[in-house]
């Protein structure tokens, strides 16, 4: 099929990702990928700054992912769940249970990270159900939170900046907190927990858990905040009976430095939620993990089994890539990869904690940010940033850069540079063109 017609029919005929029909926004069509590299159907290969939306760690198109997907193809792409089990879905739950903390070790499989937020807050509805505390059937969160675009999840999302403000007259009702006010890199502010001490002490016996993505915030604002917050929720959710859910469906898998953002502060939810870069971005998969505690109370209480089961629960394709994804990750050099991210994305975005056009430049893990002063006209920044070779995709005030961990140190400077440089171009600010720019 030639370049236009696809187009064509896609602009026509298909949603996008929070699109308009027709589309307003600019689609590319892309042929293949490879590695880091996005080639259009067009010729035009870019350096992905995106990791399809922190999912694709290793990179596109990876042998050994592809090899791992094929052996299982040739095996069974997918049977049933219910009365049925198979040696993908326990691979990947051991090898999860090895990299997980001990007490979390009862794999809840779904299809997709906003599946698995509804997962857990059942999970939770259930357990207070079974300790007999039913009246407890609400949620706290922090605003700018993100959480997915189904419905409970949609109702811990931020309910003014968020996405999903137009629903919020039929969405049920949470309680919010303030973001954190400390910061990841700046000094423990002891305020920054008040809001949530008086809440719980207030509600506790109305609140059935306390969900937040821990250390970063992604798609509510690109925040990373101080450690110290999960360690004082985590003691007060413990005296409080309110289970806590940490949502590291974007963080986890070594985004922000560590294997999961929970390790910067040493702390141990009730509930883990795992997504995106569970598969290596190959496929749809996600996993809600609670501990014991929870599993026997919901085993114990009225229903005498927990109450869910998609068509596609622990599909085997999707376990089994997931399962080699993790090894891969596991046998890496990941953590000095993701460093050597941070310090180049911190170093070379630096050039633009100038620019009036840019309120904050802030890298943590494998994220580089740079909060712009005033939200992004994406239509004319996108194809600025694709001219110049990148692929990256602003929303709102935010343009950020999360590339594969196995970015080359050349593409990761090409791509910072060349997103210094399209933002320039987009502001009218200075900016001089390296010489030393990747050129493929
Ligand atoms: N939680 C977080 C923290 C997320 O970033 C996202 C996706 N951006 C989700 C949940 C929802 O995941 P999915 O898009 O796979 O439903």
């Amino acid at each position: 099929m030639n370049w236009e017609t696809l187009t064509q029919i896609d602009r026509r005929h298909i949603w996008h990702p929070y699109a308009a029909m027709p589309n307003t926004q600019p689609v590319y069509a892309v042929a293949r990928a490879e590695g880091c590299s996005i080639e259009l159907a067009n010729g035009k290969r870019l350096v992905d700054g995106t990791s399809s939306w922190w999912a694709a760690l290793h990179g596109y198109n990876h042998p050994r992912l592809n090899a791992a997907a094929a052996a299982q193809l040739a095996k069974m792409s997918h049977v049933m769940f219910g009365g049925l089990t198979h040696e993908p879905a326990v691979r990947l739950t051991q090898l999860l249970l090895e990299l997980l903390p001990p007490a979390l070790n009862q794999v809840f499989y779904a299809d997709s990270g906003s599946v698995a937020v509804e997962v857990a807050m059942k999970m939770a509805l259930q357990y207070q159900q079974a300790v007999g505390q039913g009246k407890r059937c609400r949620f706290a969160t922090i605003r700018a939170g993100y959480h997915g675009d189904t419905w409970h999840a949609m109702s811990v999302c931020d309910p003014e900046e968020g996405m999903h403000g137009l629903f919020s007259s039929s969405l049920p009702v949470q309680y919010f907190l303030p973001q954190p006010a400390s910061p990841f890199h700046g000094e423990w502010q002891p305020e920054s927990i008040r809001p949530l001490e008086n809440l719980l002490a207030e509600k506790h016996d109305e609140l059935a858990a306390l969900i937040l993505e821990p250390v970063v915030q992604g798609a509510g604002g690109m925040y990373f905040y101080h450690p110290e917050y999960l360690r004082q929720a985590r003691a007060l959710c413990s005296r409080y009976g309110v289970l806590l859910i940490f949502d590291e469906i974007a963080t986890g898998f070594g985004r922000s430095g560590e294997m999961f953002a929970l390790e910067h502060a040493g702390v141990v939810p009730d509930i883990i939620l795992l997504g995106k870069g569970l598969t290596g971005g190959y496929l749809t998969l996600s996993a809600a993990v609670c501990t014991e505690e929870i599993s026997a109370a919901i085993s114990r209480g009225q229903a005498g089994a927990f109450m869910h089961g998609p068509t596609f629960m622990a599909n085997p394709l999707a376990c089994a890539v997931a399962a080699e994804s993790v090894a891969m990750l596991r046998e890496s050099p990941w953590r000095q990869w993701v460093t050597n991210i941070e310090q180049t994305l911190r170093r070379k975005l630096a050039a633009a904690a100038q620019w009036r056009c840019v309120r904050e430049v802030r890298a943590l893990g494998a994220i580089g940010v740079l909060e712009m002063a005033q939200p992004v006209n994406t239509a004319s920044l996108q194809p600025r940033l694709v001219e110049k070779g990148v692929w990256v995709r602003p929303f709102g005030r935010l343009v950020y850069l999360m590339p594969p961990f196995v970015i080359s140190q050349q593409e990761l400077d090409f791509l910072a540079e060349q997103t210094l440089a399209a933002v320039a171009e987009e502001y009218g600010e200075a900016w001089p063109q390296s010489e030393e720019c990747y050129t493929r």
